[in-house]
C-alpha cells in the first residue's frame, strides 16, 4: 500500500516532488538538527489521489492517526486536549513555491474548552489564548469554509473602532472573547454550519481544504503565469504550533541570507514582536528590521544568524526563512532557496562561484536569459527633470511609467486597451494577481520587502515599490496623496523606480542600463559590480556553448550593434526596406513595365542603391557570415493602397487631370490585390515570375562582396531564398545566382566566396527537405512562418482575437509565436534537420524566427543540433547565455 504520510525526520530536500518544497525543506532542517517544531507531511501523491478519486484516498486517515499519535507522544500532550492542548498548523506546500496562493490554517485543535487549557498552560495568559482561538476561527472560516475574509476583517475593524484603537494589541481578553462569539455567529451564518469543536474534525477538514486550494482560480492563474503544471498537487504539512503571540519576549519574522534585491551580503529581514505567522507578511503592523532583534533578544538573534549561515552553506544559495521566537526560544518554520531579482541572481551566482562554493557551470545555470533581459531594461535618467513625490522600498527593480489605477480590474481593462498602468494599492492580496500581471509596475503603501506585492512582483519580474508609507492611498476614492500634498488620481501618469524605491509624478525619461552600456563598449561601466558579475558568467557561457548566436539586422548600424553585443554574424538580413522610401518609384516602374527593356531599366536603377546597402552591412560584419534574404513580402506592400489610389484617380478624372500612368497603376494594384497575401505571390514565387528581380539582388550582393574584397575586407555573404516549397524553385533561382556570380567574377576579376541556401518555413519544404538539401548549402528555419503555416493561422490576425481565450483555456501554455511549439513545429524542425543532414552532412543549419531569442526554444534548437540561432540585436546576449546554459 502506498505510504502517504512522512514524518519530518523521514524526508529531505531532494523530495520536493513527493513532499512539496516546504515539506522537503522542513525535513532537511529537521535532519540538520535545527529547531523545527515536530510534525509530518501528507504527500502530493495523496493530493493527486484525492483529485482523481474525488475523495480522500483509502488508508490516509489511519496513517494520519498513527503520525498524530507519535507526535502527541513526542510533545507529551494531545491534539485539542482540554487541559493542555497540542495545537498544529495545517500548511499547504507544493513542489514550486506559490507565495500566498494556497492556504494555511494555524492553531488547529482549539475549541471552547481547550482554549481555557491553553490559557492555563500559558501561565494564565487569557489574552494570548483567545487571540489564538479567534485567529483559528478566522482562518478556518475563510480557508476551510470559504467565507469571504473581509467578513471577519470587518468585524475586527468594527471592534477596534469601538475600542478606539488601530492596534490589535490593545484588545483585551474580554474583547477577544466577544470577538470569538461574533466570529462563531458569522461562521454559522455564512459557512452553512457551526464551527467544528472536534479537534480531529478540524484537522481533517483543513487537510482537504488545502488539497482543494490547489484548484482555486488564483492558484490556477499563478501556475499559468509561472508555467507550473496543473497536475502536481500540493502536499500538506502538519506542524506543531509554536507561539510568537505570547508576549513581548515572543515574535515572528522572515529573513533572507542575502539581500534579495541586490544580492549584497548582510542582514535582511523583518521582525514583529508579539505576533503570529501571517502578521509579518500581511503588513498588518509595522515590522522592525531584523538587525534590531539583537537589542530585543540577543540569544535568539545570535542563534538565528548562526543558523542562517549554516543554511546558506548547506543549500549553497540564498535562502529565505520564516522563524518564530516563543518566550525567547527560536523555532525555524520554513526555509527555501529564495526568490531574488535579476540583479541579485547574477551577483549571488558570481559571488558563490568566486568563493568556490559552486563552479561556473552551476553559476551560469542559476541565472536565466529572462533575468539578463531584465538587466538590460532602461533606467530613469537622473539628469531628467523629475518631481519626487515619495519613496518606498526597492522591492523589484525596473523603471515603470504608467497611469495610476487603484484596483485590479481597472488595471486589466486599461492594459487590455493598450494603456501602461501602475497598480497602486495599500497592500496586495492574491486577489490582485490579475492586475499585477497586467500592470507595468506595482506601488503599495504598506508592507516590507517580504510582503505579497514584493514577493510576487519579483517572481514576475515586475517593477515594484512597496511600503511607501507616507503616501495616503485611498482605493475607494481612486487617488493617493503624497506627503507634499500632491494628489494623484486614477489615470494620472506616475513613474516608479524599483531599483531606488523612488516615486515620481508624471513620466520620467529613461536611459540605458549599465549592462547595456557595457555591451555597447562604454568603459565607464567596467567598474560596476553587476557588470563584473554579468561579464564573468557571460564569458563562461561563451566558453561552453556549442550553439552559435547571430543577429537579425537589416542595416549597418544594427549590424554593428549586434556585433558589439556578441553576435557571430547575421542570420537574417531582410531586404524589403531596400525597396521602400524614395525607391518605391522604381518598384512602380518595375511593376508597370510593358517590355523586358523597361523592366531591366527599373532594376538597373535599384541595383547600385542596394549594392551600397550591402557594402555597409558586409563591412560592419567583416569576417563573419551575413545571411541575406532575397525579397520576401507580397509586391502590393510596395504599391499605394487601392482605395486611396482609386479616390485619387476619381478626383483627377473629375478635373480632367488623369493620366494613363495612374490608370495603369490602379489596374496593377487591383491585379496584385490578394485575399490572403501571406499565402500569395511572395518569396521565391516573386523571383520566378518577375524575371531579373532576384538576379538583380544577387548581383547587388555579389558586387558588394567583390568591392569589399577589393578594399581588403573579408565578406561572407550567404544568399537565402525564402518560402521554397519544392526543390525546383530553389534550383531555378540558384542557377540564376551562379550565372550572375560568374559574370561578376569575370567583370571584377575577383574570386567570390558565398553560399546559396533556403529558408525552411513551409510544411512542404520539411517534407522534401532531403531533396532541397541537394541544392541548398544551408537551411534557415523561418519559425514564424513555419508556425503560421503549420497551425494555419496568421499571427497578425489571431494574436488579438482568440489567443487570450486559448491561453485562458490552457490550449496554449504560451503563445506559439513567443515560444516554439516543440511538439508540433519542433517535430517539423527535427525532421528537416535529419533529412537535410542525411543528404548533405555539412549542411549549415540555423533559425531566424523570433524564437531564436526565446530561452526555451534555444534549448530545443541546441538539442536538435542546429549550428546557430539568430535573433534581434538586443536578444543576442540573452541567446548567448541560454546557449551556454543549455550546454553546461
Ligand atoms: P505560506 O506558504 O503562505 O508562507 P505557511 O504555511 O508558511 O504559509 O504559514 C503561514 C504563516 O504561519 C507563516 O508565517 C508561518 O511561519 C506561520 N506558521 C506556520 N506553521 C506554524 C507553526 N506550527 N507555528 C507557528 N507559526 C506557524
Ligand atoms: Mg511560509
Ligand atoms: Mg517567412
Amino acid at each position: 500500500m502506498t505510504q502517504y504520510v512522512y514524518d519530518f525526520s523521514e524526508g529531505g530536500m531532494d523530495q520536493k516532488d513527493l513532499l512539496g518544497g516546504k515539506g522537503a525543506n522542513l525535513a532537511e532542517m529537521t535532519n540538520l538538527g535545527l529547531p523545527v517544531p515536530p510534525g509530518f507531511t501528507i504527500s502530493t501523491e495523496a493530493c493527486r489521489a484525492y483529485m482523481t478519486e474525488g475523495k480522500e484516498p483509502d488508508g490516509l486517515s489511519d496513517e494520519v492517526s498513527e503520525h498524530l499519535k507519535a507526535l502527541e507522544q513526542a510533545r507529551g500532550n494531545k491534539l485539542g486536549d482540554p487541559g493542555d492542548p497540542l495545537l498544529v498548523s495545517v500548511r499547504s506546500g507544493a513542489k514550486f513555491s506559490m507565495p500566498g496562493m494556497m492556504e494555511t490554517v494555524l492553531n488547529v485543535g482549539l475549541n471552547d474548552e481547550s482554549v481555557k487549557g491553553l490559557a492555563q498552560v500559558a501561565g494564565g495568559d487569557e489574552r494570548f489564548a483567545y487571540d489564538s482561538y479567534r485567529r483559528l476561527l478566522q482562518m478556518f472560516g475563510s480557508t476551510v469554509l470559504g467565507i469571504e475574509a473581509s467578513v471577519f476583517a470587518e468585524a475586527l475593524d468594527a471592534l477596534k473602532a469601538d475600542r478606539k484603537t488601530g492596534d490589535d494589541l490593545d484588545l483585551t481578553a474580554e474583547d477577544l472573547q466577544g470577538l470569538i462569539e461574533t466570529y462563531k455567529g458569522l461562521i454559522a451564518e455564512h459557512g452553512g454550519r457551526d464551527f467544528p469543536q472536534d479537534p480531529r474534525e478540524q484537522l481533517d477538514m483543513a487537510v482537504l481544504a488545502v488539497f482543494d486550494s490547489w484548484n482555486t482560480e488564483r492558484a490556477a492563474l499563478y501556475r499559468r503565469q509561472e508555467r507550473i503544471p496543473d497536475d502536481l498537487g500540493t502536499a500538506v504539512n502538519i506542524c506543531s504550533m509554536v507561539f510568537g503571540n505570547g508576549g513581548d519576549d515572543s515574535g515572528t519574522g522572515v529573513a533572507f541570507t542575502r539581500d534579495p534585491a541586490t544580492g549584497a551580503q548582510g542582514l535582511y529581514g523583518d521582525y514583529l514582536v508579539n505576533a503570529q505567522g501571517e502578521d509579518v507578511v500581511a503588513g498588518i503592523r509595522n515590522t522592525i528590521p531584523l538587525a534590531e532583534l539583537e537589542q530585543v533578544d540577543k540569544a535568539a538573534y545570535d542563534e538565528l544568524l548562526a543558523i542562517m549561515q549554516k543554511l546558506e552553506h548547506h543549500y549553497k544559495d540564498l535562502c529565505d526563512i520564516e522563524f518564530t521566537v516563543e518566550h525567547g526560544k527560536l523555532w525555524m518554520l520554513q526555509t527555501r532557496v529564495g526568490k531574488r531579482t535579476a540583479e541579485a541572481a547574477f551577483r549571488i551566482a558570481h559571488s558563490f562561484a568566486t568563493e568556490g562554493i559552486i563552479d561556473l557551470d552551476e553559476a551560469v545555470d542559476r541565472v536565466t536569459g529572462a533575468q539578463l533581459a531584465q538587466l538590460m531594461f532602461p533606467r530613469f535618467d537622473s539628469d531628467a527633470e523629475r518631481h519626487l513625490i515619495g519613496k518606498g522600498m526597492n522591492a523589484s527593480p525596473g523603471a515603470a511609467v504608467g497611469k495610476a489605477v487603484f484596483d485590479s480590474q481597472t488595471a486589466v481593462e486599461w492594459a487590455a486597451s493598450g494603456d501602461d498602468v501602475i497598480l497602486v494599492r495599500r497592500t496586495t492580496t492574491p486577489d490582485d494577481l490579475a492586475g499585477m500581471v497586467a500592470a507595468k509596475g506595482i506601488l503599495t503603501s504598506r508592507g516590507g520587502k517580504t510582503s505579497h506585492a514584493a514577493v510576487v512582483a519579483r517572481g514576475m519580474g515586475r517593477t515594484c515599490v512597496c511600503g511607501a508609507d507616507e503616501l495616503d492611498v485611498d482605493t475607494e476614492a481612486g487617488q493617493f496623496t503624497a506627503a507634499d500634498g500632491t494628489v494623484v488620481k486614477e489615470g494620472d501618469v506616475i513613474s516608479i523606480d524599483g531599483t531606488t524605491g523612488e516615486i515620481f509624478e508624471g513620466a520620467v525619461d529613461v536611459v540605458d542600463s549599465v549592462v547595456v552600456r557595457h555591451f555597447e563598449g562604454d568603459e565607464a561601466a567596467e567598474g560596476d559590480d553587476l557588470v563584473r558579475a554579468v561579464t564573468a558568467l557571460m564569458d563562461h557561457a561563451d566558453d561552453v556553448r556549442r550553439l552559435g548566436v547571430r543577429a537579425n539586422a537589416d542595416t549597418p548600424a544594427d549590424a554593428a550593434r549586434a556585433r558589439r553585443f556578441g553576435a557571430q554574424g547575421i542570420g537574417l538580413c531582410r531586404t524589403e526596406h531596400m525597396f521602400l522610401g524614395e525607391r518605391r518609384e522604381y518598384v512602380e516602374h518595375l511593376i508597370l513595365a510593358d517590355t523586358p527593356d523597361e523592366q531591366h531599366e527599373a532594376l538597373s536603377a535599384l541595383l547600385p542603391m542596394q549594392r551600397d546597402d550591402f557594402v555597409g552591412i558586409l563591412e560592419a560584419m567583416d569576417g563573419l557570415p551575413v545571411t541575406i534574404r532575397l525579397l520576401d513580402p507580397p509586391l502590393h506592400e510596395f504599391l499605394p493602397d487601392y482605395t486611396e489610389l482609386a479616390v485619387q484617380v476619381a478626383i483627377e478624372e473629375e478635373h480632367g487631370e488623369d493620366s494613363p500612368r495612374t490608370h495603369k497603376l490602379l489596374a496593377a494594384v487591383k491585379r496584385l490585390h490578394e485575399e490572403n497575401p501571406m499565402l500569395g505571390l511572395r518569396g521565391v514565387r516573386l523571383g520566378i515570375v518577375i524575371p531579373g528581380l532576384f538576379t538583380m539582388q544577387a548581383r547587388a550582393i555579389l558586387e558588394a562582396a567583390a568591392a569589399r574584397t577589393a578594399a581588403g575586407g573579408d565578406p561572407r555573404p550567404e544568399i537565402m531564398v525564402p518560402l521554397v516549397g519544392d526543390p525546383q524553385e530553389l534550383e531555378l533561382i540558384k542557377a540564376e545566382i551562379i550565372a550572375v556570380a560568374a559574370e561578376v567574377e569575370q567583370e571584377t576579376g575577383t574570386k567570390l566566396t558565398f553560399m546559396v541556401g533556403t529558408m525552411i518555413e513551409l510544411p512542404r519544404a520539411v517534407a522534401v527537405a532531403g531533396r532541397i538539401a541537394k541544392s541548398a548549402e544551408f537551411f534557415s528555419f523561418g519559425t514564424n512562418d513555419l508556425t503560421q503555416m503549420t497551425w494555419g493561422f496568421s499571427r497578425d490576425d489571431v494574436e488579438a482575437s482568440f489567443f487570450s481565450t486559448y491561453l485562458d483555456k490552457g490550449i496554449f501554455a504560451v503563445s506559439p509565436f513567443e515560444s516554439l511549439d516543440i511538439e508540433g513545429v519542433g517535430l517539423l524542425v527535427e525532421h528537416a534537420v535529419k533529412m537535410g543532414r542525411k543528404q548533405r552532412p555539412d549542411l549549415h543549419l540555423g533559425v531566424c524566427g523570433e524564437h531564436g531569442g526565446d530561452p526555451a526554444s534555444i534549448h530545443f534548437f541546441d538539442e536538435v543540433g542546429l549550428d546557430y540561432v539568430s535573433c534581434s540585436p538586443y536578444r543576442v546576449p540573452v541567446a548567448r547565455l541560454e546557449a551556454g546554459r543549455s550546454a553546461s
